[in-house]
């Protein structure tokens, strides 16, 4: 993908350093034990200010420094959703919805979110509740080496899903089927959040189809790139590799194939009329 020199979104809130307080950074726990301890014994408040200044750097080395790979991910990560917002705010008001940028929390391990504390186990996730997209920066080493979904635009495609679950709550189709998924027993609950899944698909091949014409994005082997994410991640795929065995009523995401036709029909039409994932009959 084609993203050098694209702007980058400041719609970002990097939480991977998070419980490290600025102003005791790369002192360490042991420094900062220490200049107490001799600010304690000594009464010289010198001892603790030199600590915190510079004296405390030789102590403990901050060991959290992202490497220049990861920023560099970080950085991809900023101007993809830079690119999804301006594709939404010039599309969707032609649906007569406006749309608000959220925000992507970028971490690594756990977080805290409105949906409830999130581990890096349970993958990327859109939290209705704060308008946030959660991404752990593990989980593309984890596409990339155990499912087998490497490159940029898969990368880029995982944004825009969430990106698109977003979406889905500016246009009010979230808050129905979360409204009709109360009303009736888990197979059809399920069925309604493969139909949901899907349409964020959609919505990522939308993105993908704008983004392209606005600034010629796509190069070479990107949109297989993101076609083989869409396969990697079907439900069928991941329990077929989890569990040996696929249970299709427990479906939640739809299969690889059904990934992948609807992120196509969104990239080839760009047309959010065609996505209508809940009156589709054949998936
Ligand atoms: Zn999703």
């Amino acid at each position: 993908m084609q993203w050098r020199g694209s702007r980058l979104s400041t719609n970002v809130d990097d939480r991977r350093r998070l419980g490290i307080p600025g102003g005791f950074k790369g002192l360490g726990a042991v420094g900062l034990v220490v200049a107490l301890a001799v600010f304690w014994l000594t009464g010289d408040p010198g001892a603790l200010v030199g600590a915190l200044g510079n004296g405390g750097r030789s102590v403990s080395a901050d060991t959290s420094e992202p490497s220049a790979t990861e920023e560099e991910l970080a950085n991809f990560l900023r101007s993809v959703l830079a690119s999804t917002e301006d594709v939404w705010t010039e599309q969707l008001p032609r649906y007569g919805a406006e749309y608000r940028d959220p925000t992507l929390v970028l971490f690594r391990g756990a977080v805290d979110s409105a949906c409830g504390m999130a581990e890096s186990a349970v993958g990327p996730f859109y939290c209705p509740g704060d308008e946030q997209l959660y991404l752990d920066l593990g989980f593309f080493d984890e596409l990339e080496s155990s499912l087998g979904a490497p490159g940029d635009f898969a990368q880029a495609y995982v944004v825009a899903h969430e990106v698109g679950h977003h979406v889905q709550r500016l246009i009010g189709v979230e808050e129905k089927v979360r409204a009709a998924q109360q009303r009736v027993g888990e197979p059809e609950a399920n069925e309604l959040s493969v139909r949901m899944e899907l349409q964020a698909d959609f919505l990522a091949g939308v993105w993908a189809h704008h983004a392209n014409r606005a600034g010629n994005v796509l190069e070479a082997g990107d949109v297989e790139e993101a076609l083989n994410a869409a396969a990697k991640i079907g439900d069928d795929n991941l329990q077929r590799r989890s569990q040996g065995r696929v249970v299709p009523e427990s479906f939640t995401h739809g299969t690889s194939a059904q990934r992948v036709r609807w992120f196509k029909k969104g990239l080839e039409t760009g047309d959010l009329e065609q996505g209508d994932t809940f009156a589709a009959r054949d998936l």
